[in-house]
């Protein structure tokens, strides 16, 4: 099978009428025309075999997985998905990983009207790299500078779940195989909250995914906005399954997990009932988890309101 047959058989589909894209696969350069007033939001998220996911890993789940990390950060500014290119590095062109890589990147990005416009296909190591556009009212982007002292914090669905299966997956300790079961897919394969982002249009201040684990990307939101804040540590959401394990446990993979991508958002507490309607129509559960303060630094607390001493990082690829 040559480079070309590949594209034409696994990534060029049959125009539809919610394409937006100008001009799609084929050319050297695809065409987008955002919509009048909008401004377009850019993201890339690259994949990397043996780094972000187990050499032999499903082919469906790691083609849901590229583009819902990239739609998670789309969801996390507040855009709606518009196009994506997908440069791809394979080891050889094995027709049944294509076919279920393909189909589980397709079903995913027909969830959101997000359309595949072009991309790269060489062989090599095998890499997965999504560019993603979508677009946002002029000024409407959720930002990371954009917190304000005095701010509630919130964070959507639950958190440490998928870092709960990461480490039974990584022998880090054991874990009943219905537990692991239950827990694998928000590793596997997360769902990007493309919904609650729309819906908190207007009413956040500031927002991110969460991808390296909560305390470290909300130090980016204090950080970029110049605050504070304090955590309520058992307030945080645990997943269903991190539920079951020890305090210290749920403690440590709610604050800093990683790969639960799910939003973190700060709000004027003037705004608590407009959140909570923005989270049921978008279908996501929201937890207020604490508040932003003009103080710097990051301060956490436990359910009795008595400062916690944990030293916890992020994950940092070069730490
Ligand atoms: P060029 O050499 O002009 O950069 P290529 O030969 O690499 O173009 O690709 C031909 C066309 O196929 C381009 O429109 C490109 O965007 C598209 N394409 C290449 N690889 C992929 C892929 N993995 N998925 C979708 N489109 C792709
Ligand atoms: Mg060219």
């Amino acid at each position: 099978m040559s480079e070309f047959d590949l594209i034409a058989r696994y990534f060029v589909r049959p125009a539809h009428p919610k394409n937006r894209a100008t001009l799609g696969i084929g050319d050297d350069c695809a065409l987008l025309t955002p919509h009048a007033g909008m401004q377009l939001a850019i993201s890339s998220d690259m994949l990397v075999e043996g780094r972000h996911f187990f050499a032999g890993a499903d082919p469906y789940q790691l083609g849901h997985k590229s583009l819902a990390v990239n739609l998670s950060d789309l969801a996390a500014m507040g855009a709606e998905p518009v196009a994506f290119s997908l440069a791809l590095s394979l080891p050889g062109a094995d027709e049944a990983w294509l076919e279920q890589f393909s189909q589980g990147l397709f079903a995913l990005a027909d969830a959101h009207d997000c359309e595949l416009i072009g991309g790269d296909t060489t062989k090599g190591p095998l890499n997965i790299c999504i560019t993603i556009y979508g677009q946002i009212p002029i000024g409407a982007a959720l930002r990371r500078d954009a917190a304000q002292a005095g701010d509630d914090i919130w964070v959507s669905g639950t958190l440490g779940d998928a870092r709960l299966a990461l480490g039974a997956l990584y022998q880090e300790y054991p874990l009943d195989a219905d537990v692991l079961a239950a827990a694998a897919p928000r590793l596997h394969a997360p769902q990007p909250r493309i919904a609650l982002g729309l819906a908190l249009r207007g009413i956040a201040h500031a927002a991110l995914d969460v991808s390296d684990g909560l305390i470290g990307d909300l130090g980016h939101i204090l950080k970029k906005s110049d605050v504070g804040a304090t955590l309520n540590v058992d307030a945080l959401p645990a997943g269903p399954m991190l539920q079951g394990q020890a305090l210290d446990l749920q403690r440590r993979f709610t604050l800093a997990g990683g790969d639960d991508y799910e939003l973190c958002f700060t709000a004027p507490v003037s705004r608590r009932n407009a959140v909570l309607g923005a989270a049921l129509a978008a279908d996501t559960p929201v937890t207020r988890i604490g508040s932003i303060e003009a103080a710097s630094g990051l301060r956490l607390l436990d359910g009795d309101g008595q400062p916690l001493d944990m030293h916890i990082t992020s994950f940092d690829h070069f730490a």
